[in-house]
Parts: C-alpha cells; sequence; structure tokens
C-alpha cells in the first residue's frame, strides 16, 4: 500500500473507531487541534502509565510532579522562550501559504536521499550478490552528482542554522528551486521569526491584568520545582523528576495529523547529575529511552537515532529518537544533555539559589541536567501506524486488525454470548463481572460473532470469548486470539492467567529492565 493512502486510511480509521475526532468538527473544526474518543482515550491513558511506570518504578531515584499550566512569566523569560523559542517562516506570494523554511529545506534534502536510494535499490537488482553499495555510490555519476548537490546543501543549511542567518534560509530556497506544493511557484517573500507561545491574560483588565503564556513545554514546571523535589523527598543526586501533561504550540505548519498540534501532550523527566558525570547519563538514557520505544513489539527497524546538527549553546549533546511514520522518520522523543543552564538562568532570574549540597564532598554545586522528552500523541500516532494492517482471508474476505501491544491494547477482553438467549447472555455477563477487576473487558451481544470479531480486530483487541450452550455444562469457553485468529476451548478458571499472561503491563517494563 502506498504510504500516503496508509496515512489516509489511519486517519479515517481513527475516526470511525472512536480513536481520535478533529476538535470543534460541527463548527467544521479548529486547526490542528484534535479531541480523542472512548478508545482514543483508553490507549492513551495506557500509553501514559506504562511511561510513568518505566520512571517511576523501574527507578526509585526518579519521582513524579504535576504542576501547573500557567507559571510566573519570567520563567519564560528565564527559560529562552519569550526572545528565542521562534520559527523560521516563509510565505508563497502567489499561494498565500505560509511554511517553515527549515522544514521546506529538510523535506528536499529526504527527497534527494530517496531518489539515491531509489537509484541503488535499482542497481542491487541489476547486478544482483556482486553489488557493491561503497563502490557504487563512489562511482556511479548520477549518484555522485547526487550526493554532491546534498552535501552542498546540507553545509549551507547547518551553517544557516547555526548562524540563525534568515537570508540565507531563503537563498537556499531559492538555489534548491524548491517550490510551493499548492501554487507550484518559486515566488518567496523574506524569511521571519516566529514565537510559538500562546498568551492570555490572567486577573482583571482595568487592574492591570498579567500576561501569561500556555506552557509551550512541561519541563520548566520541572526546573522551577527542584529544590521543592529535593528538599522534600531528600533526593540524593543523581535523582530524576518526571511530569506529563499538556502543552501549547502555536504550530504554523499544523500538518500530520495528531503529528504536529497546537495542543498536545508531552511526557517529560528532567535528571540531575554531578557536572561532569552528564555524558555518561546521557548515554544511560539515550539506550534506555530505546529500549522503551522498541519493547512495544513494532519492530526494531522502525525506530533510529538522529543526532542533532544543530545544539543549542548551553547544550553538549542532543539526539532525538525517530519513527518510521507513514511520512518519513520523524522525532517522537529528545533526549537532550542540557549542563547546568536551566537552574542558572532561574537563579539568575528568580534570585533564588538552585543549588545542591552535596553531602559527602561538603559542597555546594549546581547539577547537570539530561532531559527526556517525548510526546505522547507522537507515540499513539507510531502504535497507530505501525499496528495497523490489512489482511485477506481467503474466500474473498479481508479484515483490517490494529496489532497493538496487548498491554497497551484499548480493550483487552472481548466477551460475547454466541446467541442473544437461552441464557448466554447471562452467563458471558457473570464472567464478563469476574473479569472486569483484572482486565479492560468489553461486553457484546449484537450481529454475527464474525462481525463482532472483526469490530474486535479494528480496535486492537488482542482476545474474545465466546459463551455457547455448552459452557452452561462445562464452564468451557471458546477463545480466539487477534493476531494468529486461531480458537481454543478452554475453561473459565484458567482464563485470568491466560490472558495475564500477555496483557500485563509488567511484560512491557521487563523488557526494558532486563
Ligand atoms: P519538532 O522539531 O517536530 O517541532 P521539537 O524538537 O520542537 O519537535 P521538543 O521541543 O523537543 O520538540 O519537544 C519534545 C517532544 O514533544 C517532541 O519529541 C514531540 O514528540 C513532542 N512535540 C513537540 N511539538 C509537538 C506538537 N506540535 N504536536 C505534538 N507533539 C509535539
Amino acid at each position: 500500500m502506498a504510504q500516503e493512502d496508509l496515512f489516509k486510511k489511519i486517519v479515517s480509521h481513527c475516526k470511525e473507531y472512536g480513536f481520535v475526532f478533529p476538535s470543534s468538527e460541527i463548527y467544521d473544526g479548529l486547526g490542528a487541534v484534535y479531541d480523542y474518543g472512548p478508545y482514543g482515550v483508553e490507549l492513551k491513558n495506557n500509553i501514559r502509565k506504562y511511561w510513568w511506570d518505566s520512571m517511576t518504578l523501574l527507578h526509585e531515584n526518579v519521582v513524579g510532579i504535576d504542576s501547573a499550566v500557567f507559571m510566573h512569566p519570567s520563567i519564560w523569560k528565564a527559560s529562552g522562550h519569550v526572545d528565542a523559542f521562534n520559527d523560521p517562516l516563509i510565505d508563497n506570494k502567489d499561494s498565500k501559504k505560509r511554511y517553515r523554511a527549515d522544514i521546506l529545506i529538510e523535506e528536499y534534502l529526504a527527497k534527494i536521499d530517496g531518489k539515491i536510494q531509489k537509484e541503488i535499490e535499482k542497481a542491487a537488482k541489476r547486478y544482483g550478490d556482486v553489488f557493491n553499495e561503497t563502490e557504487y555510490r563512489a562511482t556511479n555519476p548520477r549518484v555522485s552528482e547526487l550526493q554532491a548537490k546534498r552535501r552542498e546543501t546540507h553545509t549551507r543549511f547547518t551553517q544557516a542554522l547555526n548562524a540563525s542567518n534568515l537570508e540565507e534560509l531563503r537563498q537556499i530556497i531559492v538555489d534548491a528551486e524548491i517550490l510551493c506544493p499548492l501554487s507550484g511557484t518559486g515566488n518567496w517573500t523574506e524569511v521571519r521569526q516566529f514565537n510559538l507561545m500562546f498568551s492570555t491574560e490572567m486577573g482583571s483588565t482595568s487592574q492591570g491584568a498579567m500576561r501569561v503564556y500556555l506552557r509551550p513545554e512541561t519541563a520548566q514546571g520541572i526546573f522551577v520545582n527542584f529544590l521543592n523535589v529535593q528538599k522534600t523527598g531528600r533526593m540524593k543526586i543523581p535523582f530524576g523528576i518526571a511530569q506529563t501533561g499538556k502543552a501549547f504550540r502555536n504550530e504554523i505548519v499544523a500538518r500530520q495529523f495528531i503529528f504536529r498540534m497546537r495542543e498536545f501532550e508531552q511526557m517529560e523527566m528532567q535528571f540531575f547529575v554531578r557536572p561532569g558525570e552528564e555524558m555518561e547519563w546521557f548515554t544511560r538514557w539515550k539506550s534506555l529511552r530505546m529500549a522503551w520505544h522498541k519493547a512495544m513489539g513494532l519492530g526494531p527497524d522502525k525506530y533510529r537515532y538522529h543526532d542533532h546538527e544543530k545544539l543549542a549553546h548551553y547544550a553538549n549533546a542532543a539526539t532525538d529518537i525517530e519513527f518510521e511514520m507513514p511520512f518519513g522518520f520523524k522525532e517522537v522523543e529528545g533526549i537532550h544533555s542540557r549542563g547546568d543552564f536551566d537552574l542558572r538562568q532561574h537563579e539568575k532570574y528568580s534570585g533564588k539559589k538552585m543549588q545542591y549540597f552535596d553531602p559527602e564532598s561538603g559542597q555546594s554545586y549546581t547539577p547537570c541536567v539530561v532531559e527526556t522528552s517525548i510526546g505522547l500523541d507522537r507515540v499513539f500516532l507510531s502504535l497507530i501506524a505501525g499496528a495497523y494492517a490489512e489482511e485477506t482471508l481467503g474466500q474473498g474476505e479481508t479484515r483490517v486488525v490494529l496489532k497493538l501491544p496487548p498491554a497497551l491494547a484499548p480493550v483487552q477482553l472481548a466477551v460475547f454470548p454466541l446467541v442473544k438467549k437461552d441464557g448466554l447472555p447471562g452467563k458471558a455477563e457473570e464472567i464478563r463481572n469476574r473479569l472486569r477487576f483484572d482486565f479492560r473487558c468489553l461486553y457484546d451481544e449484537k450481529d454475527s460473532i464474525g462481525k463482532r470479531y472483526r469490530r474486535q480486530d479494528a480496535i486492537g483487541t488482542p482476545y474474545c470469548i465466546t459463551i455457547d450452550h455448552e459452557t452452561l455444562n462445562d464452564d468451557r469457553v471458546t477463545i480466539r486470539f487477534r493476531d494468529t485468529m486461531e480458537q481454543e476451548r478452554v475453561s473459565v478458571e484458567n482464563l485470568p492467567g491466560i490472558i495475564a499472561e500477555k496483557v500485563s503491563l509488567k511484560n512491557l517494563l521487563k523488557k526494558i529492565n532486563d
């Protein structure tokens, strides 16, 4: 299936099955804002719990907080967001459409990569076993030309970004002959900076209201509570503070469904370490976080690291974990070694000491920070995209199935009476009532069993059980497995054991802990 078609299908599947709806739909929607439906909110809650437990259960030196969305406006001055949380924007004069200049160039580079890859795949097919990719890359004129073009643009691009040279960004777009996908022209405006923070007013205007911002990240709530948490929790360095919550950014290029939204949810953890030890912790968290993603079972090839080209002046390392979305490899999580920048800035702006007293050395110092910052909605999208499959079953039948990790599936067990009579619904409800404390159960008695299976496949339910006439005598039910579609007769008594083995969050957590 073409990746573009797959993406369209995922978006409509999410709507049809109650995962994600466009916000304010009856008023024609609100750009880049989405609501989660009944199955969506369950999946989201499960991802959040998986992340939270992986942080706070598996690390006794990581504790959580829940800070407010509104914060003192000076926080955003100290963090640099008021002055420097900008995107470089460019408009096409013919279509009047606005783009992020850096994204236009990144997409252009990705296009060249795609062309190079195609040439290599063609040649590999042609030459078979004797094909030598390194030699081909070095000698084939077409590939060499593409590589040189990529290298040149890429070098200019990183230099322009590092120097915040907006004129040069525009010049790269012009020189590369990048055209507006809508108008097809290269009639571009200048590149301008645009601040991404939403602001509003707190207090009554007549008495002089205060301008406050909707937080563009949850991390600052952690930094400003560093001392509160350290002191009340008697935390010793190294330790981490985790937080999940809404963040808001006035994104301009807001396409790609829930990948880039104006209101989204972050799951962030700031890990405070002794200065000089940050690179060690950066490496450790980098691999722990990759293990978290891979444990979900979508396939190891779906993930890769992407080291940052441009580092903030205070940072000494930064990498993204990218997932192969239907529109290419994209960032899902960032891991950053931020030095002591944040705590020092807050010390400067608040006038309060933000230091740690080390009882072992008897000295005070400003800790360094390693941050892991992940978008919950992007993990959600990666799960749906990676789990979505259309299968042909023979006899002209097909099914759509979401092969979600059983521990995260919105419904873990569906309970069906074979027919709506002869006491089967009563028995089925009795079994459901027994199991509902252990698993997320759903009872369904409408339509044929085949149709009921399809509905559960489409929302990713790993197990269905059917109660039939024999169940009334022998207390055995038919259990049907989502991925293999195999069916087995098992006793009701054994059900919790069979299901728990697969659906417990413990299975995912153990994989990271190994
Ligand atoms: P991008 O380069 O895609 O704009 P970013 O580098 O600005 O992302 P960070 O500031 O590092 O993102 O935020 C951490 C995480 O928050 C990202 O890895 C992503 O998963 C998530 N995130 C950021 N912006 C959005 C958004 N507009 N919608 C959904 N998730 C987002």
